[in-house]
């Protein structure tokens, strides 16, 4: 079966006002006289722990909870992300993953894998993470990549076993994330060369959060990330988590390479009161959630709102899109989506002048909500 939808398509050449044909794949684009609402590519978070009340630790159940909250707010694919925890919950959570991505159900968001956020961190820079870090033994290696449902790895490049760890990783497939980490430059510049030389793609875990500063002299972790246009990093672009100047700084230096998550917790959808992540005890007030010392534990944000946070900045709608789909696309090897073009998924965000959601399409089919 095959529908059409009419509007401004932003397209990777630019805004069209034209008309989209798809089933399951898009079928063809062509120019109309007809306006209509904006369509943009299904967008991709590659960082979510939680939304609507679930959470990735809670196993399958919380998973599809936050999937199916994250679809409605534009997400179309996503990867779960686990939280620093006892190994056991880890595994259980993974296994949760799992479950929901071999159910394929099409009311939900696409799932190609799941993001391990922790354990394998460091403990001087847990963030919001509980204090339970762990080593990258080769066994614990060997168990994780059993389960083939790791796609990311947020990983401290300085903890012991994180070089022959990356490089397992990347072997297999898998990205390395560096983040949570207080790594020298030289320290983060190794994993790097040792990721590549696997053939291996590196990003780094929420730009700016949770691993130091960049100054003049010590150029740290963000001016590693900075300093090679190759390599990706995920932003939160809530305003609480980054200066906006911070986040087009950036931008400037990795136009292709920047990409937008939420970072999103169980309380996104929740306006005030508590929660928990990963166990601990969390505090929704005024737009941020945060720990009982003031850390700010994960965020609130969903996509579609990160897309109006970036046009208040600013941004076009067009590069604001590459942000939000064909960048983490590209990231994380997804070659059958991330942009409006023919033969391309069926992943769609309608949306009205004021940016708000009107429709979702996942694979060319509509989700209710
Ligand atoms: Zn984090």
């Amino acid at each position: 079966m095959s529908h059409s939808l009419y509007g401004t398509l932003i397209t990777p050449a630019g805004a069209v006002q034209g008309n989209l044909v798809f089933g399951q794949t898009i079928h063809s684009i062509t120019t109309t006289s007809k306006t209509g609402p904006l369509i943009l590519p299904g967008f991709i978070d590659t960082h979510v722990h939680g939304g609507g009340g679930g959470d990735t630790m809670d196993g399958a159940k919380g998973v599809r909870t936050l999937a199916k909250y994250h679809l409605q707010h534009g997400s179309t694919t996503l990867f779960p992300t686990t939280i620093t925890n006892p190994w056991d919950n880890i595994i259980s959570a993974l296994l949760g993953v799992r479950e929901v991505m071999r159910e394929a159900d099409p009311q939900l968001a696409s799932i190609p894998g799941a993001h391990l956020e922790g354990p394998f961190i460091s403990a001087k820079r847990l963030g919001a993470q509980p204090p339970q870090t762990q080593v990258p033994e080769a066994d614990k290696l060997e168990e994780l990549l059993e389960l083939d449902v790791i796609r990311l790895v947020t990983l401290a490049p300085e903890i012991p076993q994180a070089l022959p760890a990356a490089r397992k990783f990347a072997k297999a497939g898998v990205r390395v994330s560096i983040g949570h980490s207080a790594a020298s430059l030289e320290t983060v510049q190794k994993l790097m060369q040792a990721v590549k030389a696997k053939g291996g793609v590196v990003g780094f875990t929420h730009l700016y959060n949770a691993m130091g500063v960049l100054s003049g002299r010590e150029p740290g972790i963000i001016g590693a990330a900075l300093s090679a246009p190759e390599s990706f990093a995920e932003i939160i672009l809530d305003l609480h988590h980054v200066h906006p100047t911070s986040f087009l700084a950036a931008l400037a230096a990795k136009p292709d390479h920047l990409h937008l998550i939420t970072d999103g917790i169980r309380a996104c959808g929740m306006v005030t009161g508590q929660t928990e992540l990963g166990g601990q005890t969390v505090t929704v007030k005024n737009g941020t959630a945060r720990l009982a010392d003031g850390t700010l534990a994960g965020s609130l944000l969903s996509l579609d709102q990160a897309l109006k946070n970036a046009a208040a900045l600013g941004l076009s709608i067009e590069q604001a899109s590459q942000l939000l789909s064909a960048v983490p696309a590209s990231y994380m090897g997804l070659k059958d989506r991330g942009m409006l073009a023919v033969g391309k998924r069926a992943d769609l965000v309608v949306i009205d002048k004021d940016l708000s959601v009107l429709k979702v399409y996942v694979a060319g089919r509509r989700v209710n909500f």
